[in-house]
């Protein structure tokens, strides 16, 4: 089974968390865990640069933001990052500062490339 780590970062308490994902057969992604992690420690790993298409699903037992317990997340358009998400219909990207509006789902086809930050 493939299985792979996402840096997501909460905008209420400005920390980054790393989010487990695992490939079903079917070829979509599972949220399965998240655990609380600094920048540093996933550029150690090389969690930054973790590339994802597909759905992201998530399982029963996924706990949410280690931060602030949101389930939600949203890409961002302009730097493809990801962050916590409370259903707002816009809200400002904790990781590059891009205004995004419009917020519809985040839940979709997702395409991260991971990258320098
Ligand atoms: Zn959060
Ligand atoms: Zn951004």
């Amino acid at each position: 089974m493939e299985a792979k780590v996402l840096l997501v970062k909460c905008p209420t308490k400005r920390e980054t968390f790393g989010v487990r994902i695992q490939k079903m057969d079917d070829g979509d992604w599972w949220r399965t865990w998240a655990f609380k992690l600094n920048t540093a420690q996933a550029q150690n790993e090389g969690y930054d640069e973790t590339q994802v298409q597909g759905n992201l699903n998530e399982t029963e037992e996924y706990p949410g933001c280690p931060h602030c317990g949101t389930h939600g997340f949203v890409q961002c358009g302009k730097c493809k990052k990801i962050s916590c998400w409370k259903h707002e219909t816009s809200m400002v990207c904790p990781w590059c500062g891009n205004n995004m509006s419009n917020i519809v789902t985040a839940t979709s086809k997702f395409d991260v490339t991971g990258g320098a930050f």
